[in-house]
């Protein structure tokens, strides 16, 4: 194999560049040329290649965002439109490819391993909801953000003694909610896999109230409520003073902490070696620390993440405050 390329799909995740990184490095430590594809699947069907070498390397991987670009492209599901991606990547010579996105982004790389260009993905999304992988590249860098948030809030909170909803991504995944709370000593949390009513909220921040806690700070992943409409009625149920803060894409962004960084290269690394070997179709994945390389496809009716631990610490941390 003598050149590969490399695109990040879905949505930017810090570490992405660096996943970008380490697929250089390792490719040119085995002779192999990589060039860089801008946008993701739709600078495949546009031929926006260019041939990234290691200062380039260099340049981006302390960097957030994604400096190759990404978008979506739904067109991409047929199969007339992919197959212009692989002639145009047959032109170029390009036999291979590395991509770094979410589930989504692995279909598309499925799927061109089944039209003879052998993909391998890298988990490279926020939310850490990609299925038998323990993180993704970008969740931990996420969650400091959000950590660093939810401090500050509670800094204002406590100085005016009031309520707080505070809302994070996920997807459908809570575990940035999860590790977010558990960290700052939210007092409610509420996720896709353990979710609270709206009444069950308020109920426990009137409890609080009526201890004459100084601050409540209710945490809780996106897609779940409306934020500014649950502060309202946590407003009138419990009398705190409450406000909604939608952390939104300032969790998307930033410089990716060591673990990400760390995490990215290796698993680009570990990808290079897959496509060296001739194989495609598989996605690489953290499982008990160890880097995995599993079949796209197996992994399409896996159940989600066994999630019993992180629930029954959800339900403790919520339970505790109860009268
Ligand atoms: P995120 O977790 O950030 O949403 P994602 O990779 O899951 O990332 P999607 O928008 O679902 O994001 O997918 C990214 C791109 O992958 C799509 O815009 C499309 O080009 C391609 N894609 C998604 N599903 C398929 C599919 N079934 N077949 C072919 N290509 C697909």
């Amino acid at each position: 194999i003598k050149k590969i390329g490399v695109l990040t799909s879905g949505g930017d995740a810090p570490g992405m560049n660096a996943a970008v990184a380490g697929v250089i490095r390792a490719a040119n430590a085995k002779g192999i040329e990589v060039y860089g594809i801008r946008d993701g699947y739709k600078g495949l069907i546009n031929g926006w290649f260019e041939k990234v070498d290691i200062d380039f390397a260099q340049e981006i991987l302390t960097r957030g965002g994604t400096r190759l670009g990404s978008a979506r492209l739904p067109e991409f599901k047929e199969e007339s439109v992919r197959q212009i991606g692989v002639d145009n990547l047959k032109k170029a010579g390009i036999e291979a490819l590395v991509v770094c996105g979410g589930d989504g982004s692995y279909m598309g790389a499925q799927r061109l391993t089944e039209m003879g260009i052998n993909c391998v993905g890298l988990p490279g999304t926020i939310d850490n909801d990609i299925v038998s992988s323990d993180y993704t590249i970008g969740f931990d860098t996420a969650l400091n953000t959000i950590i660093e948030a939810i401090d500050r809030i509670r800094d204002t909170m406590q100085s005016h003694n009031r309520a707080a909803v505070v809302e994070v991504m996920g997807n459908h995944c809570g575990d940035l909610a999860l590790y977010a709370g558990t960290t700052t000593g939210c007092e409610v949390i509420s996720t896709s896999e353990s979710k609270l009513t709206e009444e069950e909220i308020c109920e426990q921040v009137k409890v609080l109230a009526k201890k004459g806690k100084r601050s409540v700070i209710v945490l809780v992943t996106e897609n779940l409520y409306d934020s500014n409409a649950l502060a309202k009625k946590v407003e009138e149920k419990s009398g705190y003073v409450t406000r909604a803060t939608i952390l939104g894409h300032t969790q998307r962004g930033g410089i990716p902490t060591g673990m990400d960084r760390y995490l990215a290269v290796t698993s680009a690394i570990y990808a290079v070696d897959q496509l060296a070997a001739g194989k495609g179709g598989v996605y690489v994945g953290l499982d008990g620390n160890k880097l995995v390389a599993r079949d796209i496809n197996s992994t399409l009716n896996m159940p989600r993440k066994d999630k019993s631990q992180e629930l029954s610490t959800i339900r403790l941390l919520n339970s505790q405050f109860k009268k």
